[in-house]
């Protein structure tokens, strides 16, 4: 029963700058929509003032997509207070937002192969390299045309483990889960869940072979595992376009798809995201 995955070594931290924001001032905009869940992991939506061109969180930029700020929340977040900067042509404004807390089931794994528990020092060198090369790909913001509606699953298969379950590999407590997993029988088509750029492409240690997809404005995707890559770095991928196939390279018990989904350089659940996203 227990075919649970393991996968997805990237850092769930949530990088706060430490931002001096200005005089608090409340925010008149409508509260947001029940898709929207702020809890650790998850995303807060708030629609936007007309006079809002912009806004950020934790001293980065968020996606703001049909005069929606769609702010993603570290898994590691404290409860309580958020501020969101809001830019207009008129100044700053900050509109708090109350982190609610959230409780993630916690799983018990055995992992058969130790140095996928406990790596080499050699092999430690080479993961700390691949974990700053994905955060750089999780912390980008671009521009381009979005197109995120529908924002479709990637695979059709069974969820085998959620996103944000507390991990306790070989009596060893470990990161959360950062993504979802799906179960597919190997060589399984992954599509792009909505149009984007490819940016990464490579195998890593836990993740095996691994591609990034860029949907614009910090909306980044990842995808792992896989059995082989269908796209290059720099490709144009359409919604629905085969990017990979599933597979079972890295630290994995079985063929399943890990699948992140990342706001603003936070991972959030791509169960919520699909939600909000797909809600029109
Ligand atoms: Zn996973």
């Amino acid at each position: 029963m227990n075919l649970l995955k393991l996968c997805a070594f990237t850092a769930a931290v949530g990088v706060l700058f430490g931002v001096a924001f200005p005089a608090i001032s409340q925010s008149d905009a409508p509260a947001p929509a029940p898709a929207a869940s702020a809890v650790p992991g998850g995303v807060y939506m708030l629609p936007l003032p007309a006079a809002v061109d912009s806004a950020s969180y934790q001293g980065r930029r968020v996606l703001v997509y049909r005069r929606r700020a769609l702010v993603g929340i570290p898994i590691d977040a404290a409860p309580g207070k958020h501020a969101l900067s809001l830019k207009a042509s008129t100044g700053t404004q900050i509109h708090r937002f109350t982190v609610a807390p959230k409780q993630y089931p916690e799983e018990h794994l055995t992992i058969a192969n130790e140095r996928m528990v406990h790596p080499t020092e050699a092999s430690l060198v080479r993961i700390r390299s691949e974990t700053e090369r994905q955060l750089a790909q999780y912390r980008r913001f671009t521009m381009r045309t979005l197109d995120l509606t529908p924002f479709n699953q990637p695979v059709a298969g069974r969820i085998s483990s959620v996103f944000g379950q507390r991990r306790v590999l070989n009596g060893q407590p470990r990161n959360p889960h950062s993504g979802l997993d799906l179960a597919a029988d190997a060589g399984t088509p992954v599509q792009a869940p909505a149009p984007a750029t490819v940016t990464m492409t490579g195998e890593l240690y836990f993740n095996g072979k691994t591609l990034f997809l860029n949907h614009g404005q910090g909306l980044v995707t990842m995808y792992c595992h896989l059995s082989s890559i269908a796209v290059r770095e720099g490709d144009a991928v359409a919604r629905g376009q085969v990017v990979g196939q599933v597979g079972m390279t890295g630290r994995t018990t079985g063929p399943h798809l890990h699948w992140s989904v990342s706001l603003n350089g936070n991972r959030v659940d791509p169960i919520q995201i699909m939600a909000v996203l797909n809600a029109g």
